[in-house]
């Protein structure tokens, strides 16, 4: 049914995960929109109380697919780019944000850039002690960060600005201390972990955590949340069309990776 994710189902959880572990779970296109149907499908299904996000293999995932973008989008138009950023990286995510049952991001090793935003998504964070986060796009890419600003949301305005600023890694422990991660266990454990507390929440009364959840988003959001994404989105789309971004573009996109590895 699905290629490049997992859709499992134990109990009444689903684990979608990010299934292309040979390139570093790489979000592509067809990635991208299999998740977005995965997520509704557990939506939808009345059998399932809470949903998982992780990834196989040894990282949650590297981010965009960035070769891909290489091939198939470095001469978009403002007009192309906004169509397929706004469905796919903007709309996709807040769809996360926006699913009305609970879910958990489970991360272990790398959880970078657009993979970053989309784990961030999730109501609660549960990381492995080996995960890193990390948003690079700034320094290797010549993007003002990724399409979904949740930086400051979840690691407080002083670390969201290092990060940025020098494309640092936060670990999973920092990330613990600074409120994002809401808790670090051993890689073995983290799946284990991650289904004891999604099957402990989907035992719950479905409605009303679907009202809190509604409520707590609403909190986010009278906070000025989505407003601060909505406009960070039309900023970063300026950025695409930058020198330094037009730079990096010229040089190939695949430098930017090398870029962003050495860093
Ligand atoms: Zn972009």
């Amino acid at each position: 049914m699905f290629e490049l994710v997992a859709y499992e189902v134990d109990g009444r959880v689903a684990t979608i995960s990010h299934n292309r572990p040979e390139s570093r779970n790489a979000e592509s296109r067809q990635l991208l929109d299999e998740m977005d149907a995965a997520f509704r499908q557990a939506a939808r299904d009345p059998a399932i109380g809470a949903i998982i996000l992780g990834g196989k293999g040894d990282h949650f995932s590297a981010g965009h697919d960035i070769k891909e973008a290489q091939v198939s989008r470095s001469n978009f138009t403002v007009e192309e780019r906004w169509e397929y950023e706004r469905l796919r990286y903007f709309d996709y995510a807040l769809n996360i944000l926006d699913c009305p049952k609970p879910t958990i991001a489970a991360v272990q090793g790398a959880c970078v850039a657009g993979a970053f935003m989309v784990a961030n998504m999730c109501d609660i964070m549960l990381a492995s002690d080996d995960a890193y986060f990390s948003d690079p796009v700034t320094r290797t890419m010549g993007a003002a960060a990724v399409e979904v600003l949740i930086h400051p949301w979840v690691l407080g305005q002083r670390k969201a600005r290092e990060m940025l600023f020098t494309g640092e890694r936060v670990s999973a422990e920092e990330g613990h201390r600074l409120g994002m991660v809401n808790r670090v266990v051993p890689r073995a454990e983290l799946h284990a972990t991650a289904q004891a507390m999604a099957a402990k929440i989907a035992d719950g009364p479905e409605f009303v955590l679907q009202l809190v959840k509604r409520s707590l988003n609403r909190t986010a959001d009278i906070q000025g949340l989505r407003t601060a994404l909505q406009a960070h989105f039309d900023t970063h789309q300026l950025s695409h069309v930058s020198e330094a971004f037009r730079k990096v573009r010229d040089s190939g996109l695949a430098s930017a990776i090398r870029t962003g590895k050495a860093s």
